[in-house]
This record gives C-alpha cells, sequence and structure tokens, in this order.
C-alpha cells in the first residue's frame, strides 16, 4: 500500500523553446532529427509511441532545406567516432514517425555520407527507394547500418499496418546488400517460422531479429491479445527456425524475465558483489525480481515495483520512473535503486518521463543509494551477448529448469 506524497511530475525543459533547441537536444544524444511535422502516418497497431504522454515532446514542423543544413553543419561540429552510428530515428524529445516519409529523406541521407565522415544507422517499416539505398551501402561500405522492421509478412499483415508498403516492395529492399538486420515477431503458429524461411531465402547476410511485441500502454486490447498469442507461440517458432539452420546470424527479443533467466549467472554474480544486507530494500521490476526470488530468496528485500507508466505487460527495471515508485512506499526510509532507472535520454540521473532522482528524494523525503554497477551498459551488453536464438533454444526452452522458473509468480 502506498503512502501519501505528491505526485511526481517532470520539469518541462522545453516550455518556451523554439524548434531548433529540440533539435539540438536530440543531436546531443546523437540523433539526426528530421520531422514529418505530423504524427506518422502509418498508423501501426502495435506502435508503442501510441500514448507517450509519459514524457514531454514537441514536434518541430516539418524540415525544411535550411533546417537540415544546420543540422548537417551542427553534428559535422561534432568529432567523430568510428563506433558510432548516427540515428535517424527513435527520437526522445519529437514523437517517433518513419522519418523515410520525410520526400527528401534519401537525399539528405546522401548528403550525411558525402558531407560528414559519420556513420549511420536508420530503421524504417520499408519506406526507401530501393536502387538509390542498395547504390549507397555499397558506394560507402560499412557506414549504414539499416534495421527494417518487417513485424510480419504473413495475414496479421493488414490488420497491424494497413499503411505500410507492400510485400512485393519489402522483397526487393531483402533483395541486395542494404538491409543490416530485418525484424519480425511471432503472433502465431507459422508466422514467425514461416517470415525467417522466405527472408533467409532472399538475403542470407541480413540478422535475422526475432521474437515477441510487449503490450504498452495505449496499445489496443485486441493488439495486446495477439501481442500475447505471439508469446506463447515463440519457443515452438524459435525451434522450428533453429531447427532449420538458415545461414543468417540470429537473435531473440523475448519477455525480459527470459533475458534475465538467459543472463542468471552474471546477474547473481553482480548481486553478489553489490553486498547488500538482508533488510536492505533493492527496487527492482519483475524481470529481476522473478529471477533473485528464484536464486537469492530472502538475501535482501526485494521490492518488486511495476513499471506503471509505461503500463501493459512491461517489466523492465531499467524502465522504470520514480513515479512509479512512489507509487508503492510504504514507511521505507532508505531504498536501493539500480542506475539503469536513471540514465534515460533525458539526461544523468533523470528517468525515462525526466524527474530526476534529486526531486525524488526531496519529495519523498527518502534515502537512496544508486547501486552504480546495475547500468544500462551492463543490460545492453548481457541482452546481445545471450540473446541469440541458440541460446533462447538451449538454454531455455529446451531447459527443464524454465518450467519451474515459469510457474515463479511475479507479484511480492
Ligand atoms: S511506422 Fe513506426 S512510428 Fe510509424 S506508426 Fe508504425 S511503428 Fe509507429
Amino acid at each position: 500500500m502506498g503512502r501519501a506524497l505528491p505526485v511526481l511530475e517532470p520539469t518541462l525543459v522545453l516550455k518556451g523553446k523554439g524548434h531548433r533547441e529540440v533539435l539540438k537536444r536530440e543531436m546531443d544524444a546523437g540523433k539526426i532529427p528530421l520531422s514529418l511535422g505530423k504524427n506518422c502516418p502509418v498508423k501501426c497497431e502495435f506502435c508503442y509511441e501510441l500514448d507517450h504522454s509519459y514524457r514531454e515532446t514537441l514536434d518541430p514542423p516539418k524540415t525544411t532545406q535550411d533546417d537540415w543544413e544546420f543540422i548537417l553543419s551542427y553534428i559535422n561540429s561534432k568529432p567523430t567516432d568510428p563506433m558510432q552510428f548516427w540515428c535517424l530515428g527513435g527520437n526522445e524529445y519529437m514523437e517517433w514517425t518513419d522519418l523515410f516519409l520525410h520526400p527528401k529523406a534519401m537525399e539528405w541521407v546522401e548528403d550525411f555520407l558525402q558531407h560528414t565522415d559519420k556513420n549511420i544507422t536508420f530503421f524504417t517499416v520499408g519506406f526507401v527507394h530501393v536502387p538509390k539505398l542498395h547504390q549507397l551501402v555499397e558506394q560507402y561500405p560499412g557506414r549504414i547500418n539499416f534495421e527494417l522492421s518487417v513485424i510480419t509478412l504473413g495475414s496479421y499483415r493488414e490488420r497491424l499496418m494497413p499503411h505500410a508498403p507492400s510485400i512485393t516492395h519489402l522483397m526487393k529492399v531483402l533483395d541486395g546488400p542494404a538491409v543490416s538486420a530485418a525484424n519480425f515477431y511471432s503472433f502465431d503458429h507459422h508466422t514467425m517460422s514461416k517470415d525467417a524461411e522466405v527472408i533467409s531465402q532472399i538475403n542470407q547476410k541480413c540478422v535475422l531479429w526475432m521474437g515477441c511485441l510487449t503490450p504498452v500502454r495505449g496499445i489496443k486490447e485486441e493488439t495486446a491479445a495477439l501481442m500475447r498469442q505471439g508469446r506463447q507461440y515463440l519457443p515452438a517458432e524459435a525451434m522450428r527456425i533453429y531447427d532449420a539452420g538458415y545461414p543468417n546470424l540470429t537473435s531473440i527479443h523475448t519477455e525480459s524475465y527470459v533475458t534475465a533467466f538467459l543472463n542468471r549467472k552474471r546477474i547473481m554474480s553482480l548481486f553478489d558483489s553489490l553486498e547488500l544486507e538482508k533488510q536492505d530494500t533493492v527496487v527492482m521490476a519483475g524481470n529481476v525480481y522473478k529471477i533473485l526470488n528464484m536464486y537469492r530468496k530472502n538475501r535482501a528485500r526485494f521490492w518488486h515495483v511495476p513499471n506503471a507508466t509505461l503500463g501493459g505487460d512491461t517489466d523492465c527495471t531499467g524502465l522504470l520512473t520514480f513515479e512509479d515508485i512512489r507509487k508503492r512506499l510504504g514507511n521505507e526510509k532508505r531504498i536501493h535503486i539500480p542506475k539503469c532507472v536513471m540514465e534515460s535520454g533525458r539526461g544523468p540521473y533523470t528517468d525515462i518521463a525526466g524527474v530526476t532522482l534529486e526531486e525524488f528524494m526531496k519529495k519523498t523525503g527518502v534515502k537512496v543509494r544508486i547501486l552504480h554497477k546495475i547500468d544500462t551498459k551492463f543490460a545492453n551488453t548481457r541482452l546481445y551477448r545471450n540473446g541469440s536464438l541458440k541460446n533462447f533454444v538451449e538454454d531455455y526452452v529446451r531447459n527443464p529448469l524454465s518450467a519451474d522458473y515459469e510457474r515463479l509468480p511475479l507479484s511480492a
């Protein structure tokens, strides 16, 4: 039961600011901030941005040639890191859209490659000019990372993304050197596995990036039900693909508690190195709660905080907000919070909604010890290291231990 404390509201940072301020903030975070000047017209049923009211955004007008020159010169003023890929899409202070719907997007991608020495990564549901893109990839080897959001090629496509490019067009995008990774998901029997077969026949070099989608707040109930159905079929679908032995590299993005299981040894050794006492209260979402409850029961007070801000089925510690934590507070005077909660794109010691650690402590009176070792880098590195299809099938689907793990309750 929560105690009566003021709701934590983020400090608004864009109020009264011009749109170039937004562009600069995005670029300081490694983004190439094109704007369509409107909401995403593709209107995918599964879009995670259907309700993004948890964070402050300000959408600039449609990017003009003048804006583009400003963007290019600002990016050029930044030092070049050969490991960095500037990201076209996935903004923080602007609503996400498919940026390849901007009529100048292809031309500006070419400008970027020609007038900077930096790399670029982008994702789209496929609105690209096919011959141009294949040509650019050949002309600028190693500088483009293109993640094609296939989502599904089967019968659910029309229902989930009626305004997306046709399958015929996607096949042309896939047929050539451009696509680095194709992502698609399990929704039913023979959805993800069929797509893997089709994609691998056309392109053996792109990474097959698969898994299931997690419902979040704002997604319609019937769409959420389809996502949950996909989760049930994921093990069988993954085994079909594994047994088929395609030459492509593979990656599985599954529920975060499964990812936690696949990384259980490292999570436990990291937990042990924190030297926590039994009475210490440690904030965590369902994913880590489940694993620590199985392997380190009663070694500390594992405090399961639901991801109320993002809602849906999210249970990921890195996506918790201070407001989620505030809602769960009882008589706690001191709590331990993993650093990944306060490493969002909105700034240091700030959560995904824009509330700072300082505001949390001031308004709740609760003291916080930050668990510095549990940071975003740790979470991301682990996710990719153990995220292959092989690992998922051998260490989860075919591991007898995972059945006990599945049965463990999530709540505290
Ligand atoms: S194309 Fe991307 S941003 Fe646009 S609605 Fe679909 S998922 Fe959302």
